[in-house]
């Protein structure tokens, strides 16, 4: 990939705080991370839990921080208890991770769930990053590609049922599941191979040349320490952090890292 080719692509780090901070703490957390996070070209969203998504949204009033959900449901209203559609989230979220491997694993969630859930992030104006990643008996099995492959794939082929599309806006994260909290992490060039693979899918399945500019980010165990070796693969576009997104030193190191990524990128674009 040359390196104009990637340029074009934005640059993005999303903390994902999943079960973590309170409404009382949360608009602090965010404060600080905006504060130390202030990078040119690095689009930075942060994703509380729901119940801190109005104190967040309040406390980076007049940033240019986004908001997003951790999860969305894939009904529009109705006779579900406890959930939260994408109808709700519009004043209180710009951005959502869907199919996340955790609700995956916990909440059963399949391909074509994900898929509907896609949709209505789509109906309502709402960028979903979509979380796609194998277990570690897949990779071990040498059947890795083969699994993203097919959870893009089983995806898309459930919005064709639902007559609809990829949303354009779509932001891909890979996250190989035995990389998330666990303290280990992908090697550089096996994410950026998935990279390629994910775009390559997502051509193969409806994108066409869009496929090029869609951001795949990586996700498992990112920190400041670690976040070099993805952002040195030109394929990756970015991370979605979960632990060391509720430090804001952290946050700091690892956008100021996302930063020269961009810097670079424009620098290309310009040359
Ligand atoms: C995540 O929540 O998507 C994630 C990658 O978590 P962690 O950074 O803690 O592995």
């Amino acid at each position: 990939m040359s390196a104009i080719e990637a340029a074009v692509r934005e640059v993005i780090v999303c903390a994902n705080w999943k079960m973590n901070t309170t409404p009382a703490s949360a608009g602090q957390l965010a404060r600080d991370i905006e504060r130390l996070t202030r990078v040119a070209g690095v689009t930075r969203v942060i994703c509380p839990p729901y119940v801190s998504l109005a104190a967040v949204g309040q406390a980076l009033l007049g940033s240019d921080v986004a908001v997003g959900a951790q999860n969305v449901h894939a009904e529009q209203a109705g006779a579900f208890t406890g959930e939260v559609s994408a109808e709700m989230l519009v004043d209180l979220a710009t951005w959502c991770i869907v199919g996340h491997s955790e609700r995956r694993r916990d909440q059963c969630e399949d391909d074509a769930l994900v898929a509907r859930k896609l949709l209505r992030c789509a109906q309502h104006g709402i960028r979903p990053i979509m979380c796609v990643g194998e277990q570690l008996e897949q990779r071990e099995a040498g059947r890795a590609e083969e699994t993203v492959r097919e959870q893009l794939e089983a995806t898309v082929a459930e919005l064709g049922r639902h007559r609809a599309e990829l949303p354009p806006a779509l932001v891909v994260a890979y996250e190989p599941v035995w990389a998330i909290g666990t303290g280990r992490t992908a090697r550089g060039e096996d994410a950026a191979a998935m990279s390629r693979l994910i775009r390559a899918t997502l051509a193969g399945a409806g994108l066409g040349d869009q496929a090029a500019v869609v951001p795949v980010l990586y996700g498992g165990s990112v920190t400041s320490a670690t976040i070099g070796e993805f952002l040195a693969e030109p394929e990756i576009d970015g991370a979605l952090v979960g632990g060391a997104s509720l430090k804001a030193d952290e946050m700091a190191g690892i956008v100021a890292r996302a930063g020269v990524t961009a810097a670079a990128r424009a620098a290309a674009v310009g040359s």
